[in-house]
């Protein structure tokens, strides 16, 4: 089967500067990839309307579907809108409904429309208008005969990444698949953490999995997603479920179900253990010292945090582990700040001063200096403290500085959700 193809225009001076990432085109491919689609191109141009009117015919030479990112908004350096209407050789028109979408917004912030906002209620005559309910730049989808007059889409998406994924996800994929007969084939997908991408991919290929399932793996550091896919031929065998949940067993199987933490794709370690600690009413404090809040951070990106979420002692110092976890000064006289007994003291501590359910604690050498013969840079101790019970684990974690402070993050976010579930608290590193 020839898949549909299809070019991506990302707009704006501050991509071509340097200034900002083009995230857009990634995340439009990689949903596109998803839906069927072959990206052949992805441009990225300034925002001059004559290049704009370039790059939209010379698309349409090759493409089925186009769409473009950014340069809809109300100042004179967006002229997206102005661009595809020459490109489709179409007049710009007022959308009444628009100017009054428009005119409520700005009387919800208690201001008058500004003159310049009319500009965003221009389209191409006949452009099918998709509303923006996350901001006030409409997206819209103009067809453009090509010079084998075959009507190409193109669809016109707001620059703002937030806004660009909601009305994509909203509105374009549902619009996307009806108008291309698209099909989505039936995928499962499960993260995990703790074992290497290549640990995975040697554990899968011993295995006889069903012949149509295809397996993909994406590492997203620290955590690992993988995706099994019906082969395209499958995609409508009546048994592509059933294929899938078979090879999802045997692979949990293979490299243990313990480090599969979830089957949504888009859950990270993070909203796991809050869906866990919300389940089971348990209430999380922790204690940090090399993450410097990291991991606080992590666990209160999930709207409604505070409901299994207590405090974060971010105890840099000896003297703040003294005064805030009442870690004591002849213990981290003798065994130092990064050992077993300081994590599992500031764990104990954390837990009964916040009076949590369960607490973990964080200490280690981040590095670049710092490090020892003894302990080395990369060297953590993480503690658990539950019920009466506490623990710390050591790890050796050879990344940067960051990277370090991150997996340790996502460590003793897994800790928590093995010590949960009874899982074992330790395991080979593979
Ligand atoms: P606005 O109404 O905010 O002006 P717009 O549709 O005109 O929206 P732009 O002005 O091009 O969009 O961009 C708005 C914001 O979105 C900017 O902060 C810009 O950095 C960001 N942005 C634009 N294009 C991209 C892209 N391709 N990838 C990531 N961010 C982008
Ligand atoms: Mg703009």
């Amino acid at each position: 089967v020839s898949r549909l193809k299809v070019t991506l225009i990302a707009i704006g001076s501050e991509l071509l500067s340097g200034q900002v990432l083009d995230t857009n085109s990634a995340f439009l491919a990689r949903e596109l990839t998803a839906l069927g689609f072959r990206t052949i191109r992805i441009a990225v141009i300034d925002d001059i309307q004559s290049q704009m009117v370039d790059e939209i015919r010379t698309a349409l030479c090759d493409s089925d579907l186009v769409l473009t990112t950014g340069g809809l908004g109300p100042t004179s350096d967006d002229c997206t809108r102005h661009a595809v209407a020459e490109a489709a050789s179409l007049e710009l028109s007022t959308s009444e409904d628009a100017v009054a979408r428009l005119t409520a917004h700005a009387e919800r912030r208690g201001r008058p429309l500004n003159k310049a906002s009319f500009r965003q209620a221009l389209f191409p005559r006949g452009a099918e208008i998709l509303i923006n309910t996350v901001g006030t730049a409409d997206a819209f989808i103009t067809d453009i005969l090509s010079r084998n007059s075959v009507k190409v889409p193109v669809v016109s998406l707001p620059g703002p990444p937030r806004e660009l994924t909601h009305v994509f996800a909203e509105q374009v994929s549902p619009r996307l698949q009806t108008r291309f007969s698209i099909r989505t084939a039936a995928t499962l997908c499960f993260r995990c953490f703790g074992l290497s991408e290549s640990h995975v991919g040697s554990v899968v290929d011993t295995l006889t999995l069903p012949e149509s399932v295809r397996v993909a793996y994406r590492p997203h550091f620290p955590e690992l997603l993988i995706t099994l896919s019906l082969n395209p031929a499958d995609a409508e065998h009546t048994d592509g479920a059933n294929y899938l949940e078979q090879a999802f067993s045997m692979i949990a199987a293979g490299i243990g179900p313990e480090f599969i933490f979830t089957r949504d794709a888009n859950q990270h370690l993070a909203d796991a253990l809050a869906a866990l600690l919300r389940e089971r009413g348990l209430r999380l404090a922790t204690a940090e010292s090399c993450t410097g809040g990291l991991l606080a951070h992590k666990l209160v990106s999930s709207p409604g945090a505070s409901d299994y979420f207590l405090a974060s002692i971010v105890s840099y110092s000896n003297s703040a582990k003294e005064v805030f976890l009442g870690v004591k000064p002849s213990l981290l006289e003798a065994v130092g700040a990064v050992s077993e007994e300081t994590a599992r003291a500031m764990a104990y501590g954390v837990k009964n001063r916040i009076g949590a359910d369960i607490a973990v604690s964080i200490t280690g050498v981040a590095g670049p200096d710092g490090g020892s013969e003894e302990k080395p840079v990369g060297t953590v101790w993480i503690g658990i403290a539950m019920g009466q019970e506490v623990i710390a684990n050591r790890y050796h974690l050879p990344f940067e500085r960051n990277a370090m402070r991150l997996y340790a993050s996502a460590l003793a976010l897994d800790l928590v959700r093995r010590k949960i579930l009874g899982h074992p608290l330790t395991w080979e590193t593979k």
